[in-house]
């Protein structure tokens, strides 16, 4: 094995704050983490990759309350659908970070402290126009509307007058520093376009920073003085020291520290490209090297919203196509840093013509070739001719351009390189025809060499792939018979020749069936959110209501069904029969909570067959968020009445 450079890579994604589920905006940057995480440990670097949630502040506490959880409670909830998007996406971080665990709050308050003691914290009042729903105080700059208050910039919504006393972040002694370390280090934010606007905003002079609260409880409280807590945005950017071991595992937070990379979405760029860099610069911390600002993804080219209801549910594409697809479109379609625009035609397309057309094809026919015509053995080649030898040396200009891509972030450039030599092998094969050569015995060497550089070319794209569809790129490995897993090459071990002859491929299978778009629109329809469906909801007449038959029935026995989790079996009565009916109510009710209770069915519906039993009817609830209640009588009423 080749030397390895052994160079620390820290690569963090923000922390996700818990009091909202994983959209695809949240996928996207931790999307590109991931395959920068990869691309540096094929390099072989010692790479360090941290995600996790933000847990704390005033939205969290809100949410949980209308939940009637308590915020650690939605917290725990919410980090879980987290961790199991990202297993589902194949993301390999390193470690996953709380801003609840007490390492964090600890090495929190410490830095906390160590500012206090500098001076660079002070206590004082604040009195400014804040924002509840985005826990900030607004700038001063926001003009005041006509009836004498304040609209948040940000958000839209209303802002009040608060007025308190409040610890202070010396942010403005921080301009001309800030302002050196700009001009040293100009791609301290990515792309070029954002640092600009971070250096004309610090140029304008900067205002001391509140960074407590009286108001909020659910925060990490400032040393010796608890009626206080620590701003939210204060506590969650030192995850990125504490994630790695700052004060409690010293060693690991040497070996990494700086952040090589923070990846952000540019609605966050001013708290990582000004005040991160200062709170560090006082608390005589290194800064990191670079802060790179993605876009934003709309949806059918509108913003995406919770109240549009348009959110895109990552669970959608996946439950569909796997984790690679989606990878891939979202690192293809747009470079970092521009927003980008995601429709189902427009997904559907890329991944038929690019996954399922130029790759799937170019794997199936030259593995399924190797099989009829060598018996699945990589063998007898002659000298390579003119053509065989520059798909040999397009290749070796292929990686030398990857290389150069990924050292400059331009992943999308990178798969564009990629695809381009896809489509030259594609042609390559075309041009040489190898399924007429296989008719003739005496071109058989000619044969070999054809079908040598096609599998030789499908393995040096399987390898530059993986860090972007590690899942496909593994088995298209595994088909050409690879017995050693990607990483174990390094980048510069990756060659052209490293195919070796004598190898016996494996039978493909195919990897990106095509879908069509009818049908991904069609489960899109039935997975929808709620608040969609709503808006779509059709009228009925009152004659097709009226054919609906509701009656009060009574539950005589119920018991769970075996292997499931929600479901029970009842049996009802329902005044002039006795049926029998499953109802997805297990995970919130007992069956001895309803034995004997009389609930609203709806009898004529038609009969479904649910793990193997005949539902004869169905229970009316409510569902909030996945969990049903029943509602009930305020009065008895007689078994078998109609409801309408
Ligand atoms: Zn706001």
């Amino acid at each position: 094995m080749a030397k390895r450079s052994n160079k620390a890579f820290y690569i963090t994604t923000p922390i996700y704050y818990v009091n909202d589920v994983p959209h695809i905006g949240h996928t996207y940057t931790t999307i590109i983490a991931d395959v920068l995480n990869r691309i540096q440990k094929l390099s072989g670097n010692k790479v360090f990759f941290l995600t996790g949630t933000d847990e704390h502040g005033q939205k969290v506490e809100k949410a949980a309350t209308e939940r009637g959880l308590k915020p650690i409670e939605l917290a725990d909830q919410v980090v879980e659908r987290y961790k199991d998007l990202w297993k589902d996406l194949n993301i390999s971080y390193d470690f996953f970070i709380r801003t609840t665990e007490p390492f964090h709050e600890k090495g929190v308050q410490k830095i906390f402290r160590k500012l206090m003691e500098k001076g660079d914290i002070y206590k004082g009042i604040y009195k400014g126009w804040y924002c509840v729903s985005d826990e900030n105080f607004l700038a001063e700059d926001v003009p005041l509307e006509k009836g004498g208050y304040k609209i948040c910039p940000d958000c839209g919504k209303r802002a009040d007058v608060v007025s308190e006393d409040c610890y202070f972040f010396k942010l403005s002694a921080y301009q001309k520093p800030l302002l050196d370390f700009y001009a040293k280090f100009p791609a301290f934010v990515r792309p070029p376009s954002r640092m600009n606007e971070v250096v004309s905003f610090v140029r304008q002079g900067l205002k001391d920073l509140s960074i407590t609260r009286t108001t909020v409880k659910w925060g990490i409280p400032v040393p010796d003085d608890p009626d206080h807590t620590i701003y939210v945005w204060f506590d969650a950017l030192h995850n990125y020291l504490t994630g790695i071991g700052y004060d409690w595992n010293m060693e690991l937070f040497e070996k990494f520290w700086p952040a090589t990379v923070h990846l952000i979405g540019k609605d966050i760029l001013r708290f990582h490209a000004i005040f991160w860099p200062a709170f560090l610069m006082a608390a005589d911390f290194p800064l990191p090297k670079t802060v790179i600002g993605h876009g934003w993804w709309l949806k059918d080219k509108t913003k995406m919203s919770k109240s549009k209801g348009n959110v895109l549910d990552p669970y959608l594409i996946l439950d569909t196509f796997g984790p690679d697809p989606l990878r891939y479109f979202l690192l293809r379609e747009i470079p970092i840093g521009l927003d980008g625009n995601f429709s189902h035609e427009g997904f559907v397309h890329r991944v038929n013509s690019d996954l399922a057309n130029d790759l799937g094809n170019l794997v199936q026919r030259t593995l399924t070739m190797i099989q009829n015509y060598f018996n699945g053995k990589i063998e007898e080649t002659e000298k390579e001719e003119k053509i065989d030898k520059e798909i040999r040396l397009e290749f070796d200009n292929l990686k030398k351009k990857v290389l150069k891509f990924f050292e400059d972030y331009a992943l999308s450039k990178a798969l564009e390189e990629i695809w381009a030599y896809i489509s030259s092998v594609n042609k390559y094969l075309a041009v040489n025809e190898p399924w007429k050569l296989a008719k003739d015995q005496s071109k058989r060497k000619r044969l070999g060499r054809i079908l040598y550089q096609a599998a030789a070319a499908l393995r040096g794209i399987s390898y530059l792939l993986f860090p972007f569809m590690p899942g496909s790129s593994e088995k298209i490995w595994g088909f050409l018979g690879e017995e050693e897993p990607i990483q174990e090459e390094s980048f510069s071990e990756l060659k052209f020749e490293n195919l070796k002859l004598g190898q016996k491929i494996k039978k493909p299978k195919p990897l990106f069936p095509r879908i069509a778009l009818k049908d991904f629109l069609k489960e899109e329809e039935k997975k929808s959110s709620p608040a969609r469906k709503e808006e779509k909801m059709e009228q009925v007449t009152f004659d097709e209501f009226k054919r609906m038959d509701f009656r009060v029935g009574e539950v005589l026995k119920a018991e769970r069904v075996e292997g499931t989790d929600k479901l029970l079996k009842l049996e009802v009565d329902i005044g002039t029969e006795k049926r029998t009916m499953v109802a997805g109510v297990a995970d919130v009710y007992s069956p001895e909570e309803l034995v004997g209770k009389k609930f609203v069915f709806i009898v004529n519906l038609k009969p479904a067959v649910i793990r193997g039993i005949e539902s004869q009817g169905m229970l009316l609830a409510a569902e909030v968020e996945g969990k049903a209640t029943i509602p009930f009588f305020d009065k008895d009423v007689q078994t078998g009445a109609k409801v309408r």
